[in-house]
């Protein structure tokens, strides 16, 4: 691999002093630094680490109107002994390209997203909040920037990645309702790219289910919406009668890099994981004979969500007490030992 060249401009004072380790609010605590590299003439240019700060942007911006803007979310954290690590950046990379590839943007190299993230890390590693279930989050996106009116795919794009410490995400057991009504992606859309828009049609319906009281919503699909694809901003696990079962991903569903790391977990653990069409009808009924044991949501922000509650039309389904699962607890304490090295890494998933 041809080493990358990162020009790094440093801050003149950090403001990592400045953090309350004890109070991080999601998202809004940003580090000294940020990546930033630019998309001319068909490659990618001036790989810099800069301070973190504003962009100036030209009205005209084709990201604003036409939307190609695509997105990662993961998180470096310390092993005992200190060293900043990253929980499969590789994936992370790939996801970025297939991304970039559905959107008609310019694909970043993966060994230099990797080194990018990892150089980044490195100079921000004092930004690693210290407390065990705490992580510095990473967000790379990349966004046109063309300056055109007209539908047509950008020439130009920019790819960044910032970085925000983040407390143990304290996922209290959620409750959740099918969504009957709008639908989050469907086979041949762009529901497998992270892509903004998706997001962004995401927020209605979840709006609408939390003031019915809920916190999320199941995402539906299949020809007759009937088949479970998603829940809010994760992948979706059952256990039923000690199977852990999964919709398989079908085009329209994320593949999620926590879902992939689950099955790799479980099925080194001897657990049989079924990767298939879910239907709602089939979970109901599991759940009427006693067999719904677990269900619980897959991603990097909160690893595990347990679903407390599930409804769907009338019927409202209570699962068991979390105290009485296994396998979702299990997931969770396996990759938070990962992250901090008190697991072993026997798929070598981290990159110092
Ligand atoms: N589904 C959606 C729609 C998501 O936004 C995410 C978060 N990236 C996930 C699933 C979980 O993916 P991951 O495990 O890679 O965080």
């Amino acid at each position: 691999m041809v080493a990358t060249q990162i020009r790094t401009e440093k801050v003149q004072q950090s403001r990592v002093q400045s953090v309350d380790w004890n109070n991080l609010p999601f998202g809004k605590i940003f580090s000294d630094h940020m990546f930033v590299s630019d998309y001319r003439n068909g490659e990618w240019t001036d790989d810099r680490i800069v301070p973190f700060g504003h962009f100036t942007m030209h009205p005209a911006s084709m990201v604003l109107h036409y939307g190609q803007t695509i997105f990662e979310g993961m998180k470096a954290s310390k092993l005992a002994d200190g060293t900043p690590v990253l929980l499969s950046p590789l994936d992370h990379a790939k996801r970025l390209n297939a991304s970039a590839r559905r959107l008609m943007m310019a694909e970043f190299p993966e060994e230099r997203f990797v080194e990018a993230v990892s150089q980044l890390v490195a100079l921000d590693q004092d930004w690693i909040p210290p407390a065990e279930g705490s992580a510095l989050y990473l967000r790379p996106f990349m966004f046109a920037t063309d300056e055109f009116i007209g539908v047509r795919p950008s020439d130009s794009y920019r790819f960044c990645i910032f970085t925000a410490p983040v407390g143990p995400y304290y996922a209290k057991p959620v409750r959740l309702v099918v969504e009957q009504e709008y639908i989050r992606a469907v086979p041949g859309g762009t529901g497998e790219a992270k892509a903004g828009g998706n997001y962004a049609a995401s927020l209605l319906p979840a709006y609408l289910a939390q003031q019915k009281g809920f916190d999320q919503v199941v995402w539906m699909g299949g020809p007759k919406q009937t088949q479970i694809q998603e829940v809010g901003t994760m992948n979706i696990f059952f256990v039923i009668d000690g199977e852990v079962v999964t919709p398989a991903t079908d085009g329209a569903i994320l593949k999620g890099i926590t879902r992939k790391n689950f099955i790799a977990i479980l099925r080194d653990k001897g657990y049989q994981v079924t990767e298939r069409v879910v239907e709602i009808d089939e979970i109901v009924a599991a759940h009427d004979a006693g067999k719904l044991e677990e269900m619980f949501g897959a991603g990097t922000a909160a690893v595990v969500s347990h679903v407390a509650e599930l409804q769907y039309k009338d019927k409202l389904m209570v699962l068991p007490d979390v105290a009485e699962r296994k396998i979702g607890p299990m997931l969770k304490k396996h990759i938070d030992g990962l992250r901090t090295g008190a697991v072993e890494d026997k798929f070598n998933w981290l990159v110092r």
